[in-house]
């Protein structure tokens, strides 16, 4: 095509790409108001054990009922032991079991044979009572910064360690719950801390047992908390939410703890899951400053 016929087809192209974009406008103008509402995705809230003020578990989850709570993340250190006190606990109320927060020794990226033993012991035991609670899945950071020996930050570690994770995602399966991955941020766990490489964890080591998550506070280090959740996709499993400053209670913050950019991907992803509070807490007002967070998280996802 010699430059003369080029710049005769480029001036069509454009005349034609132009009018395409004119209907394109126009038939989104014209679109039902049905088409163009915002996904009605319910946010599930959930608290860990520690979040709700109450002189006992009961206490606790009769505060949760009443803000309309509905999932308690306790953490997996003596779950085995509890899974009687919860079911009873939870017999005849509105909360479920979201997550369990981790609990388990050692961990999986140890170079010493018997700290890895530790966590596959602990950990599998720690499934299994999460399987018997109907909980999501467990939560699992691979290695913590000082977490030492531990497997050097290579590609023969991250294939060594996708082909654990499917053994893993295999037994929680079993058991009726997953393995969640969960990314920290460079100062705490170096070896994981982006929500879309926990996500490409989980595509490659190939089982629906493994899972990841995304926390509000560690999710600093994203560009954007949107892309961040999108790129988790079907394997997102869990959230867990903190004031943005100093990781205390939502809202403890101020202008900081803003969510609307995740909670927009989470409601167009249609995330059934529950996003849980993971946080301390400035105030001496524990009830009144939970209250107003849960307030204030509900209303950033009407506005997501
Ligand atoms: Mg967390």
């Amino acid at each position: 095509m010699n430059r003369r016929n080029f710049l005769k087809t480029s001036a069509v192209s454009s005349a034609a790409l132009a009018l395409g974009t004119g209907s394109l406008v126009s038939s989104c103008a014209a679109k039902p108001a049905e088409e163009a509402k915002k996904p009605d995705t319910k946010l599930n809230i959930s608290f860990q054990t520690g979040t709700a003020p109450g002189e006992d578990l009961s206490q606790k989850l009769d505060f949760m009922e009443g803000l309309g709570i509905v999932g308690l993340e306790p953490g997996g250190h003596d779950l085995a032991e509890r899974v009687e006190e919860y079911r009873k606990a939870l017999t005849g109320r509105n909360i479920k079991i979201s997550a369990i927060c981790a609990g388990f020794d050692g961990f999986i990226l140890a170079e010493d044979p018997a700290v890895k033993a530790q966590f596959d012991e602990t950990y599998r035991r720690i499934l299994e009572a999460a399987g018997e609670l109907g909980s999501t899945g467990v939560i699992m950071v691979p290695a913590f910064n000082g977490q030492k020996p531990c497997r050097p930050h290579t590609l023969e570690t991250r294939q060594w360690l996708t082909e654990q994770l499917h053994e893993l995602g295999e037994f929680a399966l079993k058991c009726g719950t997953t393995v969640i991955l969960e990314p920290l941020n460079r100062g705490e766990a170096f070896f994981l801390r982006q929500v879309s490489d926990a996500a490409a964890l989980c595509r490659e080591a190939d089982s629906k047992g493994v899972k990841c998550m995304g926390d509000f506070w560690h999710m600093k280090e994203e560009t954007s908390d949107y892309a961040a959740f999108i790129s988790a996709g079907e394997y997102l499993q869990h959230v867990h939410i903190a004031s943005r400053g100093e990781r205390k209670t939502p809202g403890e913050d101020g202008a900081l703890d803003n969510y609307v950019d995740g909670f927009r991907a989470l409601k167009e992803m249609n995330y059934p899951y529950y996003v849980s509070f993971e946080c301390g807490l400035r105030s001496e007002d524990r009830a009144a400053t939970v209250t107003a967070a849960v307030e204030l998280i509900r209303k950033q996802w009407e506005m997501a």
